[in-house]
């Protein structure tokens, strides 16, 4: 044990990019009097996060309501309300680096495994201010602590939990602000919006319907219950929606941030103020340049909608490709009129669900009617077609109402990984045939998201700090593996195996395509370029103008290759 002076000077000494940051039972770590003191400067005590599932524990004595943790679990929006829950429950185990040793609290109580913290963080601020954000950001500076930022914990690389941690969670930071003549900061006179202003903890549900209410829509993440925080990491990796071919991207439809950078200071981020560090956060990526506090978005007139409903089976694989072809062969065609949605291929079926915001029913059925025929037509072959058909809505928010209001999606509260690429138009245009061939054999769950082309095209690529690639891409191919509660590492050392191999598969397709960075595996070993392309110079850059001492660093994200695997020491 050092004496209690030198303990004291290492919490006070300066942090710098080349010293290890300070994480939980670490000599450096600050004293409870030092947490006290920060405490009265919050506007919420202190938290101590703990895995939910530790509700369960001890098993004969359970500490919390086991019962409903076990009701919850699956539930995407409950899973966002916990503060020491991951979407994805494998970024709330540890395991360490040389994968010998695993930390878990397992939700099955008879795998006899004790309850561990993991890489749940230790202790955290429950930002509700913007003063509770400068006040956390101040003190983990002080004292060099490994910082991470949470909202609703859906990464798909775990980039907001970390074992050891000091945590920001943004996910009450709930200010919803409408204003049908804003003016980004530093704007001239005139250039005014009907926008609106999320803050941190915003989830999409809550936007949509705080838009609805303005006669207005917004372009968002769409899953069922719409738990995806809506100013967090969504937007600052790129955001896709379907309504993307219609009207860009969520970095297409930004105006202006605030953001809290590692000096503490609160910035007003527009085209106008701070423009490099506005270009960076629109695809930059999440926990990177500092704690963005809100996000202010253009918003478009509500107006009416089409669906497009397929869903088919085959055991026949022949006859799958044969309709993957015919699907990737009409897409380019449905982006330029605005279509967008979501396809799943798995294990022998393929459903999509389409939309088209102002689009009319018969040139719906215009756009389908070849597709739906072609499906028909390999009944011969096999395929047993259950649902073609097109349907029209008054809104495009009575569509995401009727598809997404209720449900959970497939994913939150399981061991998953997903992996993916962005899929050039030219690769369809070429060979559509051979895309369709690709996807059919490569095994369970491939979704085709059908999110970039039309609008998305047609913005320059230099506009946004945004992987380039997604301008020139038609849709994301994304692919996934999963493993049961409980697995060894050996087990899911070999998911990861499978993964590579699959994503391995879809690089095939487009050789240095490109991957969206929010639905990406954690395995990339290329990711400068596979997430950012071109840009990652750049964005590198400036991020050592805003976050000079590495503060905010997460796995595969910009500047991350300066640290170690944990992003604790310098590499
Ligand atoms: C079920 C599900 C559905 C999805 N649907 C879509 C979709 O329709 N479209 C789409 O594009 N993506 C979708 N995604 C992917 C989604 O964009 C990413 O998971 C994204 O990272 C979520 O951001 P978050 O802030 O909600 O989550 P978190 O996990 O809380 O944060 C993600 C990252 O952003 C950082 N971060 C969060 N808040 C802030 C902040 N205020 N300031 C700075 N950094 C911050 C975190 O540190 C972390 O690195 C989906 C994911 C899931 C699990």
């Amino acid at each position: 044990m050092l004496p209690r002076l030198f303990q004291a000077f290492l919490v006070l000494s300066p942090p710098s990019a080349l010293a290890c940051k300070c994480t939980y039972q670490s000599l450096c770590w600050p004293n409870a009097d030092v947490f006290a003191s920060l405490a009265t400067r919050l506007s919420q005590p202190l938290t101590y996060p703990r895995p939910p599932e530790s509700a369960c524990y001890p098993i004969n004595d359970q500490s919390g309501d086991c019962a409903e943790i076990q009701a919850g679990s699956l539930n995407a929006t409950w899973r966002a309300d916990q503060i020491g829950s991951m979407q994805s429950i494998n970024f709330e185990t540890y395991i360490d680096t040389n994968r010998s040793v695993i930390e878990a609290c397992y939700l099955n109580t008879t795998l006899g495994a004790p309850c561990e913290q993991g890489s749940v963080p230790v202790v955290g601020v429950d930002a509700r201010t913007t003063q509770d954000v400068i006040e956390a950001v101040i003190f983990a500076g002080t004292n060099n602590l490994k910082v991470v930022i949470k909202n609703t914990g859906h990464d798909y690389l775990g980039r907001s939990t970390a074992r050891g941690s000091f945590l920001i969670w943004t996910h009450n930071m709930k200010d919803i602000t409408y204003d049908d003549d804003f003016s980004p900061s530093g704007a001239p006179p005139g250039d005014t919006y009907e926008a609106i202003t999320l803050g941190a903890g915003v989830q999409w549900h809550e936007a949509y319907s705080a838009a609805n209410e303005h006669n207005r829509i917004l372009v968002g993440g769409l899953t069922h219950g719409g738990s995806v925080g809506a100013a967090g990491g969504w937007i600052l990796g790129g955001g896709h929606s379907a309504l993307s071919p219609s009207y860009g991207l969520g970095v297409d439809n930004v105006l202006q941030f605030t953001i809290v950078t590692s000096d503490g200071e609160h910035l007003t981020v527009s085209s106008y103020s701070h423009p490099d560090l506005f270009w960076a956060l629109r695809g930059g990526g999440g926990g990177t340049f500092g704690v963005v506090t809100s996000v202010t978005y253009r918003t478009h007139l509500s107006v009416p909608a089409v669906a497009a409903v397929f869903s088919a089976n085959t055991t026949n694989s022949s006859t799958m490709a044969k309709m993957l072809g015919e699907y990737a062969r009409m897409s380019p065609a449905l982006v330029d009129q605005g279509w967008g949605g979501y396809g799943t291929n798995s294990q022998g079926s393929f459903q999509f669900l389409h939309v088209a915001p102002n689009a009319s029913l018969a040139s719906a059925n215009d756009s389908y009617a070849s597709f739906f025929d072609f499906a028909r037509s390999l009944s011969e072959d096999g395929l047993d077609v259950q649902a073609a058909y097109t349907q029209s809505y008054s809104t495009y928010y009575e569509w995401y109402q009727t598809w997404f209001s209720t449900g959970e999606p497939v994913g939150p509260g399981m061991n998953i990984l997903l992996g993916s690429r962005l899929l050039p138009r030219v690769v369809v245009e070429v060979n559509y045939t051979h895309v369709g061939e690709t996807l059919a054999n490569l095994g369970i769950w491939t979704q085709w998201v059908l999110v970039a082309g039309g609008a998305v095209s047609k913005v320059d690529p230099e506009a946004t700090g945004l992987n380039p690639a997604w301008r020139t891409a038609l849709a994301e191919l994304v692919t996934a593996v999963e493993w049961p509660e409980g697995s060894t590492i050996a087990d899911i050392n070999d998911q990861h195996t499978a993964l590579t191999q699959k994503v391995s598969v879809l690089e095939g397709l487009a050789p240095g395509s490109g991957a969206y960075l929010n639905e990406a595996s954690p395995d990339e070993d290329n990711w400068q370029w596979t997430f950012f392309g071109s840009h990652y110079d750049r964005l590198k850059e400036i991020k050592g103008r805003y976050d000079a001492a590495g503060m905010f660093v997460v796995a595969k994200g910009v500047g991350s290759e300066d640290w170690d695997k944990e992003q604790i020491c310098p590499a």
